[in-house]
């Protein structure tokens, strides 16, 4: 325990002694008292969000971390970004960061510290320097329109994020692109207490001057807004107005048009302005209930704002026609039918517009420049989720995250191998929990749950997420990853605590219970057809564009893919990229609920250890040689005589590689230290 009693625990958890997690946990708690918030696993970096700015960054650190080789200075992200961006600049070899952690435990400051890092180093000149600004300026967008406030991150990403920067063989930037993933479309009509709507609201209400709000038909007062909450409307530290003047560079410096910037807030203040269009009770001439807009001043606005008729918005939001081969059925909406028609509306034309930036930045920073391109891909992606109530959001990023740990193992396993092989050292096989199992049954083509999700959604007849749950709990009754109320058997525990609704996964993070509730909805992700022939008719050339399914020539086409079939299929392409690059992780931690400096609570820590799988990761790295160094630099540090001429290490716990020295056990090596300090 040399290292761990003597000075702020170990660098490389590696090196831990004995490796267990109470260990892990202790050794972290202790660098992060001293401030030390990165540790090692081999290559990986393991981060500790500080909440209180560090003097470890800028271009003093960066300098530093540039000239030195990886494990010649304090463990810290620039020198994970140093390696990736040297490996990728002179060994042509592609590279992806995965940072992953859960909410607020500081992944995209780590992205945005390896992308400065990065834009630091690479490359030189005033055609450089643009597409540079270009890449980091993209984050302010995102950030404006992607992030919220949420009880537990004031400035949480609430989309999954890869961005692939691209650069020439000489290693200067060229260009990038951005994939996102899953934006949280639920928080544009609805927010938990506490919380708030995205910060675009925020801060158009609060930065636009008076001639822009008035030509928005916005009112500056956020009170006013039914999407808005009411109770949360400022957080700490956060300046709405001055965001809103920098979200307006940057999208200038990306290269948006003054016309598209005014037409993106255009269909921001629509949406504000849906949600205060009230419904009310009305009765058809049969006497049937009906539903009606209460106040048309509302309706008339939006109409003027992005060139709709009001009479044809407010008919699309209160009735619904069905069409058979032979006639049009028009019916009327109940005001819950509406309310729910008009937030479906409103968390549509979000995300849609949402996408469109996302599209709108690639067309500004990809490049086509034919010669081949090395690339660099950083991941910026929600973590593992077990909240008290899991739904379909839960269960299919849940899923991605097991998809990351089957890439992760796979990727280790691999590089190690593929070293031992590079040294000329013999390989020993390591036994890992291979969790292919888990994804399976979630993604297997015909028989994954996300496949029966699907059949259940696109099958006539009555279908209901207790029909799909009734279908899960009569295929994976026996499977050994699968629980509900249902399949309990005798072999298993019976558990009070699921409810009939629910099933349950053994990821391999932990076991998690889902409710089927609207699963069936949220997969189907249908926009009423009369909703988008609506925004289709509207002169609004953005609005207009972001609702293609609403020409009624298109009417006709096939259905749109469900969003867990989209979802898949995006994690699949992202897998492929990944398997294609060599992987850089960073592993991020929260060290208290409270957002709060120098608190480290060790069981919220034990949790997101366990999710991360940071033991499994150190056996893992430690099933072979725990410790392997360049000869170069150990034989400066251990002396060549004493290695030498050490005859009490056993042959067993070293192995002499073609540049590197190996050492099995991290015994061997405190061995060697303190013979070192003796000498
Ligand atoms: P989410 O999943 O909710 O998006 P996240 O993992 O992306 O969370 P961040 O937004 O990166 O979390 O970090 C949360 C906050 O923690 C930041 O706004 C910042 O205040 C603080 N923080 C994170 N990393 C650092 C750091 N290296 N130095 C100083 N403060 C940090
Ligand atoms: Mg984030």
């Amino acid at each position: 325990m040399a290292f761990l009693e003597s000075s702020i625990g170990v660098e490389d958890l590696v090196l831990l002694e004995p490796l267990e997690e109470e260990s892990l946990l202790k050794n972290l708690q202790l660098r992060y008292e001293n401030k030390e918030i990165y540790t090692y696993i081999g290559n990986v970096l393991v981060s500790v969000n500080p909440y209180q700015e560090l003097s470890i960054y800028g271009p003093e650190f960066i300098a530093k971390y540039q000239d030195y080789t990886f494990y010649e200075l304090k463990p810290h992200i620039y020198a994970l970004a140093n390696v990736a961006y040297q490996s990728l600049r002179d060994q042509d070899r592609d590279q992806c960061i995965l940072i992953t952690g859960e909410s607020g435990a500081g992944k995209t400051e780590a992205s945005k510290l390896v992308m400065s890092y990065v834009a630091a180093v690479c490359g030189k000149g005033e055609q450089v320097n643009s597409v540079k600004e270009q890449l980091l300026q993209s984050n302010p967008v995102l950030e404006a329109f992607g992030n919220a406030k949420t009880i537990r991150n004031n400035n949480s990403s609430r989309f999954g994020k890869y961005m692939d920067i691209e650069f020439d063989f000489k290693g200067s930037p060229l260009g990038g692109d951005i994939t996102n993933y899953l934006l949280e479309k639920s928080r544009v009509v609805k927010q938990l207490e506490g919380e708030r709507n995205f910060h675009i609201f925020y801060q158009l209400l609060a930065g636009a001057d008076a001639q822009l709000l008035k030509a928005l038909k916005l009112e500056r007062d956020s009170s006013g807004y039914t999407y808005l909450n009411r109770e949360a409307p400022r957080v700490d530290g956060m300046d709405d107005a001055s965001n809103f003047k920098a979200l307006q560079s940057a999208m200038i410096v990306i290269g948006f048009s003054e016309e598209e910037f005014r037409q993106v807030l255009e269909v921001t203040a629509m949406v504000l302005k849906l949600g205060n269009v009230e419904l009310a009770d009305e009765f058809q001439a049969n006497g049937v209930p009906a539903s009606g807009i209460r106040d048309g001043r509302g309706v008339q606005e939006i109409g003027e704002l992005v060139g709709l008729n009001s009479v044809e918005l407010e008919r699309a939001l209160c009735s619904r026609t069905m069409e058979t081969a032979k006639e049009k059925v028009v019916t009327a909406l109940s005001v819950i039918q509406a309310q729910y028609a008009r937030d479906a509306l409103a968390k549509n034309i979000y995300s849609r517009l949402f996408n469109w930036i996302v599209t709108r930045i690639n067309e500004s920073i990809k490049v086509d420049t034919g010669e081949k391109k090395k690339v660099m891909g950083v991941l910026d992606i929600y973590g593992f989720e077990i909240l008290e109530d899991n739904s379909f959001e839960q269960f299919v990023i849940n899923y991605c995250n097991e998809k990351l740990q089957q890439v992760f193992i796979e990727l280790t396993l691999k590089e190690e191998q593929e070293e031992y092989k590079r040294e000329g050292i013999p390989w020993t096989k390591v036994d890992y929990f291979d969790n292919g199992i888990i994804c399976d049954l979630i993604e297997h083509n015909q028989r994954g749950i996300l496949a029966m999700l699907d059949e259940e959604c696109l099958r006539p007849g009555v279908v209901s997420d207790s029909t799909f749950l009734a279908k899960l709990n009569q295929l994976f009754s026996k499977h050994e990853h699968y629980e509900s109320k249902v399949t309990q058997n005798a072999q298993r525990q019976y558990d009070h605590s699921m409810g009939l609704r629910c099933f349950r996964i053994c990821h391999y993070a932990g076991k998690v219970t889902y409710n089927v509730n609207s699963f069936i909805d949220k997969n189907n992700d249908l926009l009423f057809r009369d909703l988008s022939q609506a925004m289709w008719k509207a002169r609004h050339p953005l609005l207009r564009s972001l609702f293609p399914e609403g020409d009624p020539k298109q009417a006709s086409l096939k259905r749109p893919p469900t969003a867990g079939a989209q979802f898949k299929s995006s994690v699949a392409i992202l897998m492929k990229n990944l398997y294609s690059k060599n992987p850089n992780y960073i592993r991020c931690i929260k060290p208290n609920e409270h957002q709060r400096r120098a608190q480290f609570s060790s069981e919220l820590v034990a949790v997101q250890a366990r999710y991360l799988g940071l033991l499994e990761n150190v056996r893992v790295r430690r099933a072979g040689y725990a410790y392997r160094q360049a000869y170069g630099a150990f034989l400066e540090r251990e002396g060549v005589e004493k290695v030498l001429g050490d005859l009490s290490m056993s042959s067993e716990e070293r192995a002499f590689g073609k540049t590197k020295i190996f050492i099995r056990s991290p015994k061997a090596l405190f061995y060697l230290e303190e013979q070192r300090r003796l000498r």
